[in-house]
């Protein structure tokens, strides 16, 4: 305790003896309890808590090997809520994005390494949630806190808030600890009002001044007041048409402070009024910021994203560079390295003698990064050697923000950069061929949603379409999409709703837009370079982009748009090349992609580090071949039941079983079923030679195999079919409808009524097993048994595939290994994971069903509630998607360990559909599973995340 307090006492700056000013924080060290006292007068203090100049103080006294040390210390706020930073400074550093954000955090860091970056400070998250918490009220002690870091910040560069002399201006951001590009709030150009705004013309020009204030006067009215920007723009209009000139910048001055005094009175009709108090204009937008992170969009952005857990935005409140300075200024952003394709080339943009919102606006057309070069060349030059600094500080790709002032660089942001799938892939196998990164860190360095992306269909033949290209675009997110054409967010999620692939087309996108880009299957945009709004947000999703499409005319009223003189209409297909920004007229057919190049080198070396086993869910020899050339090592589940919708004569015999009456007419149609499950389980045991082929026997509620469609018509097709009269066939049909199907007569209460569907099921598995053995298949099937509650139901069906695999042996004179198991999906069989282990070979939890029996949601009835679950914080995730660690996974855990108790080395493995979610995946890696197993398409997504998910768990 003591040397905790001697900690704290030392890490204060000593009080210089004599000050009666008050020291922010201040010690003094003395040999004797006298000096001590002494020490405590000279500085101003008495002891104990007391105020001095305003500020609240306490001194202590602590006795130490004899040695008396006294501290005066400025009673420390409770919190600490602001963190300053300038160059060579800072309060904070990288590892703190959780409290300053990620703009907060890495401004701190490249402080830290010297780089120049305007001085500023940054205002926690934890104070956004407080702020939200108290009702939208910037508490007191932050306040403090603000102004302490703005005198700091003032100090740094040399001029002052509010000064008529030498003004400071400052900007304010929003920045979380994840990024949500353009979602939260900004202003710029803070501290300016009528006086300020004359010394600032005297410091850098008059109308280099008067267009500040008046861009000021619009976004700190539209922002902070929600006056609408329209307002400010038909003023602007007005001005323009009276001066008779076009553009913004051929206004001059006095058109300008025309402009400043008609934007000063849209306020007042607005029924407020413009604060000329630099400190409020400070306060009042740092709330602004606050309350954007509770915006409508920015929350559609954190649903679509997943984003949950964090307490809200930092603000960052930093000293104003203007790269709007003349044709030495300028401001861009740029990557260490292409997002879209990875290559290791500068890329980026910039404007010279502008500001950085009219890049990311994408109002006017920037010059590519590389012409800086020859534009301002020092400038350049800095930039270069910092992008390299930074990228080794990091050890990854940056995206940074930069401003020129006067030829003078200064870094406005960095953050690790988003990048497509394709992107990320081939950075971390080159950063490991560089050696910047060591294999662990490049297999953490892509997402399972970066392989997600790789594994989308590419155009089958880019050279069959050259006729139908209307045009051309810049190819801002690489990759194939296909839909109909849909003109606004709305409409897109529409088309998404009803299943119809869409492509959204916009003159530019917004922040209001996100909803329906990520409904679409891709971005069309007429407007907007490589870095505007549509093309951050579609590369960060994966999502085809096409932006800056010259010639694109939208005409959203007519809901059409023309291209190289084609009009197309909403609702009329329309594919876009992502790779070549190429806009095609109609559908161009898509192929499944390949693991091959730096993918596969990448997969490769993602499978030294995992435990967990990856096995695919398959129905198909197609499928299964899918699989395994995704690196499936066996086969978790193969829904037999699905065989039996691929094709006319294999439907027809299903039902005839299903409508049959007796035992004999039920073994006869099953009959005809079994040739057609023993082909497609040798195909499925050749495409899976040598590993594990789990079948499981039949599971759905019979009536799901009958036609849809008018119930008269399909009792005279049934009764066609079978023979049997429309009458009978009605009883047999209503004797088959159920109240609560998914609850009712499914999974192994079917094969326990009829045996014989057992009999036969495990006959052809079998039959199939030994075929594919003669024919020098390495075989090892698993039979599984669905939905069971008791050990009883379990070894009934037990007690028949093990009769049967004896007929079968016998009959072929050889036989083959194979396990029984049972699918783990009822609460009741996890319970019961102890006894039911001692008969049963292997566990596979059921997570859909398991999930859906512990909560009580229905599977099938889950969209009229989850979304708005979720919306309410109900819930933090689906969970039919991300296992319920809690609930669900206590079940699995339990059922894990009493299972292996009783029968060691118990293989167990998942085959729901969280098996290739890689949040559950992780879950499933620290359970000790053996094996998760998912859609063959997931098979590399849950490979990745099982391994780095075995990298943390090692790093922990
Ligand atoms: C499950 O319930 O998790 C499962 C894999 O079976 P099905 O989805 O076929 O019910
Ligand atoms: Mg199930």
């Amino acid at each position: 305790m003591l040397s905790a307090q001697l900690n704290t006492v030392f890490k204060h700056t000593p009080c210089t003896t004599g000050s009666k000013g008050v020291p922010a924080r201040a010690t003094v060290v003395r040999r004797t309890k006298s000096y001590a006292a002494y020490a405590v007068r000279k500085c101003g203090f008495s002891s104990g808590a007391q105020t001095v100049n305003n500020k609240k103080c306490r001194t202590r006294v602590i006795r130490s090997s004899g040695r008396v040390k006294v501290s005066c210390i400025a009673a420390p706020p409770a919190v600490k809520s602001v963190y300053f930073f300038s160059k060579g400074r800072s309060d904070g550093d990288a590892s703190m994005k959780q409290v300053l954000g990620g703009k907060g955090a890495n401004l701190a860091e490249m402080c830290k390494i010297g780089l120049s970056v305007p001085p500023g400070f940054t205002i926690t998250t934890e104070t956004c949630s407080k702020y939200h918490s108290s009702g939208g009220q910037l508490p007191d002690e932050v306040w403090e806190q603000m102004l302490e870091g703005l005198a700091l910040t003032e100090e740094a560069f040399g001029a002052k808030l509010g000064d008529q002399e030498n003004p400071l201006l400052l900007s304010v951001r929003s920045g979380a600890a994840i990024s949500m590009p353009g979602m939260m709030d900004t202003v710029l150009n803070l501290g300016l009002n009528d006086e300020v705004v004359v010394g600032l013309s005297k410091k850098s020009g008059e109308r280099f001044a008067y267009d500040s204030y008046r861009r000021f006067l619009d976004m700190f009215g539209d922002v902070v007041l929600g006056i609408p920007h329209e307002l400010y723009e038909q003023q602007l209009e007005a001005v323009k048409v009276a001066k008779g000139v076009q553009d913004d910048n051929e206004l001059d001055v006095e058109g300008l402070k025309e402009v400043v005094e008609a934007y000063k009175q849209v306020y007042v009709d607005q029924g407020t009024s413009f604060p000329l108090d630099p400190l409020d204009q400070m306060k009042a937008a740092a709330s602004a910021v606050f309350n954007s992170w509770e915006s409508d969009r920015a929350k559609v952005y954190r649903e679509v994203e997943g984003i949950t857990g964090l307490l809200g935005t930092a603000v960052t409140v930093q000293t104003m560079v203007f790269g709007n300075m003349g044709e030495t200024s300028g401001t861009g952003v740029c990557f260490t390295r292409d997002p879209s394709t990875g290559e290791k080339i500068l890329y980026g943009e910039y404007l010279i003698n502008a500001q950085g919102e009219d890049v990311v606006a994408g109002i006017r057309t920037p010059e590519p990064i590389a012409r800086l070069a020859e534009t301002l060349p020092e400038a350049f030059a800095s930039l270069c050697a910092n992008n390299a600094l930074l990228e080794e500080h990091y050890q990854d790709m940056q995206d940074i923000e930069f401003t020129v002032q006067d030829g003078t660089l200064y870094m406005l942001q960095c953050r690790s950069g988003k990048r497509t799938g394709a992107g990320a892939v081939r950075m971390a196998v080159e950063m490991v061929d560089e050696g910047l990164v060591d294999i662990p860190k490049a297999v953490t360095m892509v997402t399972p949603g970066h392989i997600d992306q790789l594994l989308h269909p590419q155009f089958e033949d880019e050279s069959s379409y050259a006729d139908s290209v209307l045009g051309t675009g810049l190819p801002a997110s690489p990759g194939a999409a296909v839909g109909v054409v849909a003109f606004s967010a709305s409409d897109a999620e529409e088309c998404k709703a009803a299943g119809i692939p869409c492509i959204l087309v916009r003159v530019e996108t917004s922040p209001e837009d996100v909803g329906g880009m990520s409904a679409a299957e891709g971005v069309l945009t007429a407007r907007g370079g490589m870095t505007s709004h549509a093309a951050v947000v579609a590369r960060g999703w994966g999502k085809t982009c096409v932006s800056g499409c010259a010639g694109l005319q939208v005409n959203d009223a007519e809901q059409t748009f023309t291209l190289g003189g084609i009009t197309v209409r909403a609702g009329e297909y329309i594919s876009l090349n992502g790779n070549t920004g190429e806009v095609i007229v109609g559908k161009v057919p898509l192929i499944p992609p390949t693991i091959s190049g730096d993918l596969g080198k990448f997969m490769s070396w993602v499978d030294d580090f995992r435990t967990l086993k990856v096995l695919a869910n398959a129905d198909t020899p197609e499928d299964a071949a899918v699989a395994r050339a995704n690196g499936a090592e066996g086969i978790g589940l193969i829904r037999s039941e699905h065989m039996f919708f691929s094709g006319e004569e294999r439907i027809a015999a299903m039902r005839k079983m299903i409508m049959a009456n007796t035992t004999e007419t039920r073994k006869a149609a099953l009959m005809e079923i079994l040739p057609f499950q023993r082909d497609d389980f040798e195909g499925i045991f050749q495409a899976m030679d040598g590993f594990p082929v789990t079948v499981r026997l039949l599971d759905p509620p019979l009536h799901e195999f009958l036609p849809d469609g008018d119930l008269d018509e399909i009792a005279a097709e049934m009764a066609a079919l079978t023979g049997a009269t429309e009458d009978e066939v009605m009883d047999r049909m209503e004797a088959l409808s159920e109240v609560n199907p998914m609850l009712g007569f499914r999974g192994c209460r079917l094969a326990i009524t009829y045996p014989e569907i057992a009999e036969m099921q495990a006959r052809a598995i079998l039959e199939a097993a030994c075929n594919a053995q003669a024919a020098g298949v390495v075989v090892q099937p698993d039979i599984m048994v669905p939905l069971i509650g008791t050990l009883q139901e379990f070894k009934h069906q037990e007690k028949i595939v093990r009769a049967t695999a004896a007929q079968v042996f016998a009959e072929k004179g050889t036989s083959v290994p194979y396990r029984v198991g049972t699918m783990i999906e009822i609460p009741r069989a996890a319970l019961m994971a102890a006894q039911i282990a001692e008969s049963a070979e292997f566990f596979s939890f059921g997570t859909n069903d398991l999930t859906q029996m512990t909560f009580g949601y229905s599977r099938d009835d889950v969209g009229k509630f989850i979304p708005i679950y979720l919306h309410e914080g109900i819930l933090k995730h689906d969970p039919f998607e991300v296992i319920d660690f809690d609930g669900v996974g206590q079940l699995i855990s339990m059922a894990t360990k009493n299972g292996r108790a009783a029968r060691p080395g118990l293989k167990v493995g998942v085959c729901g559909e969280q098996g290739g979610e890689p949040l559950s995946v992780e879950f499933f890696n620290r359970e000790k599973l053996d094996y998760v197993s998912c859609s063959p398409f997931r098979v590399p997504i849950a490979r990745l995340a099982a391994a780095q998910a075995a990298i943390k768990a090692a790093g922990q």
